[in-house]
């Protein structure tokens, strides 16, 4: 499917459900997922049951990400949804930073130590670029600039211009890190602009993995226990918790990653973590296809699928999603939607335990 590096969707929309065939018109999950139908309405229904609504956790990749606009279109989606849900929101760091705070590591090891030092200042200005652009205002702008600041100073201390340094794959993960935590920041802000309380939280605050540098393993039991205690406080408070996707910590506390392009990973665990009814990971293509749709033109958007179909298909070569989220999802039932952040109406794809009951119809309609 996705690329949050760079691919655009070549593919026309195909094998979407028809208007009609989803949810009743007025229904809550109707709303939140245009056309959806079955599967947010029993969410719903199981919301209500307990007294409370849904709970969504919303990742957005990079792409999703790049600039104060894009930030602030995918913060609106936040707060629309949230007239239905509840919810918490997953973010990776903004599209190339990640690329480039990994080109400074390698600048270290390479002892280019100027270089890095020039590479990082220009992630700083990049990420303070951004947040003039969000249009803050004045107090909640320079609260955000003090935050940025003591961010950046944290980066700057990993790279010091003379001395000496040992590079190794923890300082990698360590200055990797810095993404996330800057755009977690920023999406905060975005939401607070748009009157949606919400606060940062950076995932090594519970998210406890293998000191396997720059491809951690998650413990998930334990980063289950851990993560409730950080998250529902905020849930409960109607504060939308806005977590890194991508790091995690060792047991003796250092700052390690779940390997490349793994926040949809994140999403998945603190969708685990939470009990979330749904994960939706917002992308920017119209969601899961029979193949890639930049080498194979004849590739067909898929509007259901289970998740023994999704394997298949990442085993067939399609790229469905980071490769630890189909088993995650599966042995908690956890249902995954992939839609296009840049077409919010459009349905996107479900994957599931079964195929919606009505998904059906609709392949047959859309055929
Ligand atoms: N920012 C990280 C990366 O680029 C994680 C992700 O985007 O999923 O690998
Ligand atoms: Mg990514």
């Amino acid at each position: 499917m996705s690329s949050d590096q760079a691919q655009e969707s070549v593919v026309e929309e195909r094998g979407l459900a028809p208007a009609g065939r989803g949810p009743g018109p007025g229904s809550r999950a109707a709303a939140l997922h245009p056309q959806s139908g079955a599967v947010g309405a029993q969410a719903e229904l199981a919301g209500v049951l307990s007294g409370q609504l849904p709970l969504f956790v919303y990742k957005f990749g990079g792409s999703s990400l790049a600039g104060a606009d894009r930030i602030l279109h995918a913060a609106a989606l936040v707060r629309d949804a949230r007239r239905q849900a509840r919810l918490a929101v997953v973010v990776s760091a903004m599209r190339g930073v990640t690329d480039r705070l990994l080109s400074i590591a390698q600048s270290l090891v390479e002892g280019a130590f100027g270089l890095a030092r020039a590479e990082a200042e220009f992630l700083l200005y990049l990420h303070n670029d951004a947040l003039r652009e969000l249009h803050l205002n004045s107090d909640e702008h320079a609260q955000v600039k003090r935050d940025l600041q003591s961010l950046g100073r944290d980066l700057l201390q990993d790279l010091p211009l003379q001395g000496k340094r040992k590079v190794d794959a923890a300082l990698f993960d360590r200055l990797a890190s810095f993404g996330e935590r800057f755009s977690a920041r920023l999406f905060a802000a975005a939401l607070a602009k748009l009157g949606v309380p919400a606060s940062r939280v950076v995932s090594s605050d519970f998210l406890l993995t293998s000191d396997e540098f720059r491809n951690a393993k998650p413990d998930i039991a334990q980063s289950k226990r851990n993560g409730r205690e950080v998250l529902r406080p905020l849930l409960e408070a109607g504060i939308v918790p806005v977590v890194t996707g991508f790091i995690g910590a060792a047991r003796d506390g250092r700052i390690t990653t779940l390997g490349r392009n793994s926040s949809d990973y994140s999403g998945a665990i603190v969708a685990h973590v939470l009990d979330a009814n749904e994960l939706v990971i917002w992308t920017d293509v119209d969601g899961v296809y029979t193949a890639n749709p930049g080498a194979a033109p004849d590739a067909r958007l898929l509007s259901d699928v289970t998740y023994a179909q999704a394997y298949a298909l990442a085993a067939s070569g399609a790229k469905v999603l980071h490769a630890e989220v189909l088993p995650l999802a599966a042995k908690t039932r956890l249902v995954v939607w992939v839609r296009n952040t840049f077409k919010p109406h459009a349905r996107g794809t479900r994957i599931g335990p079964e195929r919606a009951a009505w998904s059906e119809a609709v392949a047959e309609g859309a055929a």
